[in-house]
């Protein structure tokens, strides 16, 4: 399958050098040049998780070698459940538990793989130069990414995060973080100045090339890489299979999903699954109360032009959802000088309003919705009340989301992106539980009132040295990079 830019038709890539690059020269995202209808989806459902994991990376990524090697070494051991992303039901929806792997949050499932494909596309491309991954975090991505890449030979990785912008237990966990080859940097800014920040230092690269002297090939594990994508695409049919396996639906029947949504990457994969043909009824686009989104969908206007909002739910925080510009090009039939007309207004005014045959195109498939914190700890504590089951604080959006959409008759999947225990306080002030105490003692009453136990990953966290410090301003994140890349 070839990849090219959403910005400019020409210069169709490999997936092989899509996965390399993760962002085009243009600063625009590498997509499919078609979807070919020739996917059978039924054939997959009967198969093993890891089995569609191969059957979707081979279909996307064609010119890898060795697919079922890179998927093993993936998940072999990293995941605490046998079939990656449990489907259970809560009531009378399904969760599709997304937080089972190494950091509790649903980026492992990707962020397992995208390690193994850059050594391999490295290897294959007789690459020579070191890999630097450079990621901007709300929180969730930046830790399963450095656990992805922590000594994986001949790539450093650098991890930016907004400074006080993250839960306690998030920032624990990058600080901490092993490895000689893994840096966590905070930054003075929120997280739509630190993704800006990571993606001008791209474009400037690509632009100017590294200082004299220096030799390295800065790559993302953003979901902008397109090899953080295809993983995702997954459990959408996963899910799906596990409602033919139980007889709830017949192969054919359409399925809901609702998607706690923040960069649009989860949901986006989700678009991507019923391209393929998957039956995928709505897709349920959950905000926070930063709901740029949520008002993009209703209205065909996105307007990034409002107050920040640092919420409970913190890697949902965005306001510039950079894989939309990924829907824009499919929605306008792949017109690439449309969609960098729209970005660049964006990037000019921080608004832009599409055609109303593309919000026509959008509404067809996407239903939307926000909920605030009252609204989400409100629902944490209902969930739990009425189903003793623990609903994580982005999950809770979701949940609260799925309720305001109306009821239909199709079954509906609420992706759960992060394990409750990632957010203990907000948990535990909305079970009702006293929230005094450090997050460490609220995980062991969180677990003593669920009956169930703390991920092990979270629990040994407080014993763990803090090894990375660093802090940056915004306009010193280049000159970061450089001193890191001369290490
Ligand atoms: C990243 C993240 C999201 C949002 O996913 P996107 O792909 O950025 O839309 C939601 N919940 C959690 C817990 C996350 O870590």
């Amino acid at each position: 399958m070839k990849y090219r830019s959403t910005r400019g038709a020409q210069n169709e890539i490999s997936s092989l050098d899509a996965v390399l690059q993760g962002i085009a020269a243009d600063g625009g995202l590498y997509m499919p040049v078609s979807f070919d209808k020739s996917f059978d989806y039924r054939e997959l459902l009967a198969l093993s998780v890891t089995e569609m994991t191969e059957r979707i990376l081979a279909y996307f990524l064609d010119d890898f070698d060795d697919i079922p090697g890179i998927v093993s070494r993936a998940y072999t051991g990293k995941f605490d459940a046998a079939d990656l992303t449990p489907l259970v039901q809560v009531g009378d929806r399904y969760v599709l538990e997304l937080f089972h792997g190494p950091t509790s949050a649903f980026k492992d499932v990707a962020l397992s793989v995208l390690p193994q494909l850059l050594s391999g596309a490295k290897k294959k491309s007789g690459m020579e130069e070191e890999i630097v991954i450079l990621t901007a975090t709300s929180g969730d991505t930046g830790k399963a990414a450095m656990e992805g890449f922590h000594d994986v030979p001949g790539v450093k990785i650098i991890v930016f995060y907004p400074y006080g912008g993250v839960s306690r237990v998030q920032e624990l966990q990058m600080t901490t973080q092993e490895g000689g080859n893994v840096r966590a940097c905070a930054v003075r800014g929120n997280f739509d100045q630190a993704q800006t920040g990571v993606k001008q230092i791209f474009t400037r690269v690509k632009k100017e090339g590294l200082p004299e002297g220096m030799k390295a090939v800065l790559s993302s594990a953003n979901s902008i890489n397109i090899g953080r994508l295809v993983p995702q695409i997954v459990y959408y049919f996963k899910a799906y299979a596990d409602l033919v396996k139980r007889g709830v639906i017949k192969a054919g029947d359409p399925v809901d999903y609702t998607v706690p949504t923040g960069n649009f990457g989860d949901i986006l994969a989700g678009y991507f699954a019923k391209m393929l043909g998957l039956p995928v009824g709505k897709l349920i686009c959950a905000a926070n109360a930063n709901n740029v989104l949520a008002d993009f969908i209703t209205t065909g206007t996105y307007d990034k032009n409002r107050a920040f909002l640092k919420t409970v739910s913190p890697s949902m925080d965005i306001l510039v959802s950079s894989n939309l510009e990924r829907l824009l090009y499919l929605l306008s039939d792949c017109d690439a000088a449309y969609t960098a007309d729209l970005m660049k207004q964006l990037s000019e005014s921080g608004v832009y309003t599409v055609k109303p045959e593309i919000l026509d195109k959008l509404q067809e498939t996407f239903l939307t919705g926000s909920a605030d914190d009252e609204k989400t700890k409100e629902t944490i504590g209902r969930v739990f009340k009425d189903y003793g089951y623990l609903l994580d604080t982005h999950t809770a959006v979701g949940w609260a989301v799925a309720s305001e959409c109306g009821v239909s008759d199709r079954p509906n999947v609420v992706l759960a992106t992060a394990s409750p225990y990632k957010f203990p306080a907000a948990v535990a002030e909305a079970i009702g539980l006293a929230a005094e105490g450090d997050e460490f003692e609220l995980m062991q009453r969180l677990s003593e009132k669920s009956g169930t136990a703390v991920p092990k990953n979270l629990a040994g966290l407080s014993e763990k040295e803090v090894r990375l410090k660093d802090v940056t301003d915004i306009d010193d994140m280049y000159d970061y990079v450089l001193r890191v890349i001369h290490e």
